[in-house]
């Protein structure tokens, strides 16, 4: 998706995968085939690229690094190294007094084994290459932290404390060089399964909670000095406040909304920055309500091994519906494949073909939105 926004920009991209059939690298004008770490690739990349950005934040750091000796790479290394790590990120927000929920850094066995009671019932999160729910195992006690510490390998963990949430939300935010800022509508998200399902926008939640959002976004990005697009994820406790859950230092699947109902998508502001343009218009055109849609529904119910074709004439029988497939070789159940943004006059009627479009599917939770 941020190839084609680039592209349409008259920019060509070349894009660094270690996938042999990669769906970026297939629609880019180049593809390096090559490790995220290895030197030729990486080289080869720096001689033709006049800037460089990541989609995914578990690129090492090292490699951006070595990217900015001579290209624009945003978001910076630093930026991207606090967000791929659960401790760093955590301790950098509560560092610059955003609200998080409370937490403990799990380093040692000897930690697991003395955790404040006051911390459970909680979740233990691993530091690194957690997400979409992996890397994370609820704890009811405190006797429990340490078993789900050792079954994760004893790695750097954090335990946070449960907290009861009226809703999750996240926020897009873009910011230049200039520090120059813009962020997209609150995205009001639902997660099945540890993974996101259905992002509604805007948010239905009160407008001065959605300002208020909006505000944290632009201000963690701040003070991330952060250049590009980043995702700010917060939780919406019951009693209305917001507690920065985690950042994204890349467009996010809650933006995706943004290719079919703004001015400006967050694959084409990610762009603009790169390109030292100027940031584009955020405004929504229209309600939205995004639909993921996982590799579970290529199989034809849970004992099925061989994939097939979902039914997408059902989807586009919608006309208000916009089918994105991302183009990965292989469906497996729990991968993102795509998704479907719904569009319509009134939240209630996006909602309505979101709801007829997961029952024509099979994707459970119809009802629940
Ligand atoms: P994360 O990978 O940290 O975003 O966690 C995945 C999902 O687990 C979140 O989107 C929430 O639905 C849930 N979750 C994570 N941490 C907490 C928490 N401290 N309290 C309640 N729910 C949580």
């Amino acid at each position: 998706m941020f190839c084609m926004a680039a592209q349409s920009l008259g920019y060509k991209v070349a894009v660094l995968d270690p996938g042999a059939d990669s769906p970026a690298g297939n629609i880019a004008d180049r593809h390096v085939h090559a490790d995220y770490l290895d030197a030729a690739g990486l080289a080869r990349l720096s001689s033709i690229a006049r800037a460089a950005t990541t989609e995914f934040e578990n690129v090492p750091a090292a490699a951006l690094e070595f990217l900015a000796r001579t290209a624009r790479v945003s978001p910076a290394a630093a930026a991207v190294a606090i967000a791929q790590d659960r401790i760093r990120e955590k301790g950098f927000l509560a560092g610059h007094g955003f609200a998080v929920a409370p937490y403990a850094v799990l380093a040692t066995v000897g930690d697991a084994t003395a955790v404040d009671a006051a911390l459970v019932p909680g979740i233990v999160k691993s530091a690194r290459f957690g997400y979409d729910g992996k890397g994370q195992t609820r704890v009811n006690t405190a006797s429990e932290v340490a078993t789900a510490f050792r079954a994760m390998g004893s790695v750097p963990c954090v335990l946070e404390r449960f907290v009861d949430l009226s809703c999750e939300v996240s926020v897009i935010v873009a910011r230049d060089a200039a520090g120059a800022t813009a962020t997209w509508p609150v995205a009001e998200n639902r997660h099945r399964n540890g993974i996101l399902d259905v992002s509604i926008v805007p948010a239905r939640v009160p407008p001065e909670l959605a300002d208020q959002a909006r505000a944290v976004a632009t201000r963690v990005a701040a003070a991330l000095d952060y250049r590009g697009v980043l995702c700010v994820e917060l939780f919406v406790t019951r009693d209305g406040t917001l507690l920065v859950n985690e950042i994204a230092p890349r467009p996010h699947n809650s933006g995706h909304y943004t290719i079919d109902a703004c001015v400006t998508s967050q694959f084409e502001q990610q762009a603009r920055v790169l390109a030292g343009l100027p940031l584009g218009d955020t405004r929504q055109h229209e309600p939205a309500v995004m639909v993921n849609l996982l590799g579970d529904l290529w199989f034809d119910g849970a004992a099925a091994t061989v994939p097939r074709e979902p039914d997408w004439p059902a989807v586009l029988a919608h006309p208000q519906a916009k089918l994105h497939l991302y183009g990965k070789a292989e469906a497996r159940r729990g991968r993102k494949m795509g998704h479907v943004t719904c569009l319509a006059p009134t939240q209630v009627e996006a909602l309505a073909v979101a709801h007829a479009i997961k029952r024509s599917l099979g994707i459970p939770g119809a009802d629940e939105i």
